[in-house]
């Protein structure tokens, strides 16, 4: 990779980093040569010119010059995502108009307004990171309101992400988590779904690398480890493959290629296996040259050599070329078992699909042009708008909302007269019905599935056939909510349940109208206002709304005081406090913990209940209201969400040895069973290294057994001795830790 590089250019004089500067704009030059038209070159020219003196006094936080960043940005436009001329000026100019003197009439005199409009786009979503949740929310809407006006806007945004993230070493601590969560959260599911595959893998791993050095690590070394081995496997199940496809007359290409660390690491944590029992660390891919009126057959027919080598398992089969995914994937995936009993999927795919595969939406674009097919973006695109008007604009949801319904794999259903409709991957019934009519979404009271009565909350899969049942006495509740996960949905849901808030805060507010008549004061908005202020509303419709739903007591309004035609309020009710976290953990001793940043007093904080730290995890403190700081582990399942939605919040922290304070954490046995193994368990622990057990189960069952231990320990070391020390008694499969309370 690029890094080895990078710490070189440190040392460099201005002269040398001038012909480097010189040598990289070179090199994009080069890539652009086939996509140049007359009078381009010399706009690139003018690009890079402009860009070059707007940054030449900044540095980059690694020390070198500003104007590598645009550069390598451009780069990665052309070379990986397959932009062009347009976008590569875009690229060079994408950071003067928000940090330079250069403004956008500067662009649009010198370049016109096609590309001052892609560079406001992009000035507008570049402070993505330090806002807070409401201009978050604000800010991914923005970066979406762009996507749909031009697409580009969001690619050159995605490429200036994967570059900011290959760069990241160079950044804080607190930044690189801030940054590596916000790009798993959004960038690269928003790369996936734009098709980017291989940027979508990369930000992935690199965040990874970020979040969960160790994980990371180990995988990395073992993968390196296993790689001479795997290599012969791999040769030994293409041999007779490749020498059939020789006989078949095809043009083609056949490799082995690993997965992405993070693809593994999220199969160990699903499947609760380890590295060793991953099964596909890699995939075969096989990419044919076949004419555009061949690709279907010939797929099919490379499928049917396969098996008649190998046997398939039925159900892994995975036919995208009838049906290709939203984000224009198409292939032919299997799953077939090789030599020694392993299973390895087997990827087939024409040249044109591989593009599609590796370059997404600008390869979709070129390929579609004739081809008859009606854009799947521009479908998705129309979806997205749609979204996007419906939205309540304070909504804090909205990130969430958004990435289920449009940025999760989708699945095909069909209305019952065979029409295809898709949906996200975990849509229900209820979706379905909302997405056919609003009107038939709120009433529907169930549905049949393939001929079959379901409820409504019925998770629908891929080739359903839906038919929805409806009732006009039928009306949205608020559990609703949960029920559904298309934004169509929820949006509906929601406007139907405040339509019917306000039809019973009108009681409400009639009673409280005649209460203040009985005890002789004005209905207006100075009383209202008291009201409001007294029990903490947020508006008069919610005072009226819990008056008439009685969780507020008209009675209670004795206690007020009456002046003239006023009320004036007891004192302050006590409310209970309202809290963020769940704080269960047993310990809230504040001493083993240093807070860096401004000051290093200790703090009071509590131990996220979620992933119970223990001190030596990679942490960060999470500032939570009225409660200090909530301390959780970077690779707890909340933390990225935590970290993308409320990166202001987060406070870096580091632990301290402190041998006196022990925490309770957990480990997961596995083994065969045999007599004595509990007692040899428990001798280890509380006998040999006198650490306090808290519970323990264990059960056996055909002659493996399964234990859960709750335990007190001081740090992460004496958790991984102990680990370590277990691993090695007579007879254990495997010892892992475990984090949630009911784990
Ligand atoms: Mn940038």
């Amino acid at each position: 990779m690029a890094e080895p590089v990078e710490i070189a250019k440190y040392n460099l004089t201005e002269d040398q980093e001038k012909k480097e500067i010189l040598r990289q704009y070179r090199s994009l030059l080069r890539a652009l040569k086939p996509k140049l038209k007359p009078g381009d070159k010399e706009l690139v020219r003018t690009a890079f010119e402009i860009a070059a003196d707007a940054h030449k006094t900044m540095r980059r936080k690694s020390g070198e010059p500003y104007i590598t960043h645009p550069l390598a940005v451009a780069m990665i436009c052309v070379e990986e995502i397959g932009l062009g001329v347009r976008s590569s000026i875009c690229a060079l100019l994408h950071d003067t108009v928000e940090d330079t003197d250069v403004t956008l009439e500067d662009v649009e005199r010198e370049f016109g307004s096609e590309i001052a409009r892609i560079i406001d786009g992009l000035t507008k979503i570049s402070n993505v990171v330090d806002a807070n949740t409401t201009q978050q929310a604000e800010n991914f809407k923005k970066i979406l309101l762009t996507l749909t006006d031009d697409p580009r806007v969001i690619l050159i945004k995605l490429a200036d992400r994967l570059h900011n993230m290959r760069t990241l070493d160079s950044m804080k601590t607190e930044k690189q988590l801030k940054i590596s969560s916000e790009t798993v959260y959004v960038y690269a599911p928003l790369a996936h779904r734009m098709g980017l595959y291989n940027i979508k893998t990369e930000m992935e791993d690199l965040a990874m690398k970020y979040l969960e050095p160790e994980a990371y690590r180990e995988i990395a070394q073992k993968l390196a480890e296993t790689k001479r081995e795997r290599t012969r496997f791999i040769n030994e199940f293409i041999r007779p493959i490749k020498d059939k496809l020789e006989q078949g007359n095809f043009n083609f290409e056949i490799y082995g290629r690993p997965k992405s660390i993070h693809s593994i690491w999220n199969k160990m944590k699903k499947k609760g296996v380890s590295f060793e029992e991953v099964y596909d660390l890699f995939a075969i891919r096989i990419i044919l040259d076949s004419p555009p009126e061949k690709e279907k057959e010939d797929c099919w027919k490379v499928y049917s050599m396969i098996t008649d080598e190998y046997n398939p398992s039925p159900e892994r089969l995975r036919d995208w070329l009838s049906n290709p995914k939203a984000n224009g994937y198409e292939a032919l995936h299997t799953t077939v078992m090789g030599p020694q009993g392993k299973w390895v999927e087997v990827q087939i795919r024409t040249k044109r699909m591989n593009e599609i595969a590796e370059k997404g939406l600008a390869a979709h674009w070129k390929y579609k042009e004739g081809s008859g097919e009606e854009g799947r973006f521009e479908q998705w695109f129309q979806q997205i708008r749609e979204a996007l008007n419906n939205q309540d604009s304070n909504s804090l949801d909205f990130l969430q909302d958004f990435k289920t319904s449009f940025l999760t794999e989708e699945i095909y259903v069909y209305t019952p007269r065979g029409d295809v409709k898709m949906l996200p991957t975990g849509a229900t019934a209820l979706d379905f019905a909302f997405s056919v009519h609003s009107m038939v979404g709120s009433k529907c009271i169930g549905a049949k599935v393939n001929h079959k009565l379901v409820p409504i909350g019925h998770k629908l899969r891929s080739g359903d056939q839906i038919e929805i049942i409806t009732s006009a006495k039928q009306k949205p509740t608020e559990d609703w909510l949960n029920l559904v996960v298309t934004a169509k949905a929820k949006t509906k849901i929601k406007d139907a349940l405040k339509e019917e808030k306000r039809k019973i805060a009108d009681e409400g507010k009639y009673l409280l109208q005649r209460k203040l008549e009985q005890m002789g004061v004005a209905f207006n908005q100075h009383n209202i206002d008291e009201l409001v202020t007294h029990y903490k509303l947020p508006s008069p419709l919610e005072l009226y709304y819990k008056i008439a739903i009685k969780t507020i007591d008209l009675k209670d309004l004795k206690d007020f005081q009456v002046m003239g035609d006023r009320i004036v309020p007891p004192k302050p009710v006590k409310l209970e406090p309202k809290e963020e976290e769940t704080l269960k953990s047993g310990n809230k001793k504040d001493a083993e913990l240093i807070i860096f940043g401004e000051s290093s007093d200790r703090i009071v904080y509590n131990l996220a209940a979620c992933c119970k730290p223990i001190p030596g995890d990679d942490v960060f403190g999470f500032v939570t209201t009225g409660k200090g700081l909530t301390i959780h582990r970077t690779n707890c399942p909340n933390a990225a969400k935590l970290l993308a939605n409320y990166g202001h919040r987060v406070v870096k922290t580091k632990w301290v040895k402190n041998k006196e304070i022990s925490f309770l954490t957990g480990i997961k046995i596995k083994g065969l069973d045999d007599v004595g193994v509990v007692s040899k368990i428990t001798n280890l622990i509380s006998g040999e290294l006198r650490i306090n057990i808290s519970a323990l189960t264990i059960e056996a069952k055909e002659g493996v057994f399964e234990g859960n231990i709750k335990l007190f320990v001081h740090d992460k070391d004496e958790l991984e001795n102990l680990v370590t020390r277990i691993k090695n008694l007579p007879g254990i499969e495997s010892v892992d830790r475990y984090d949630t309370e009911n784990g």
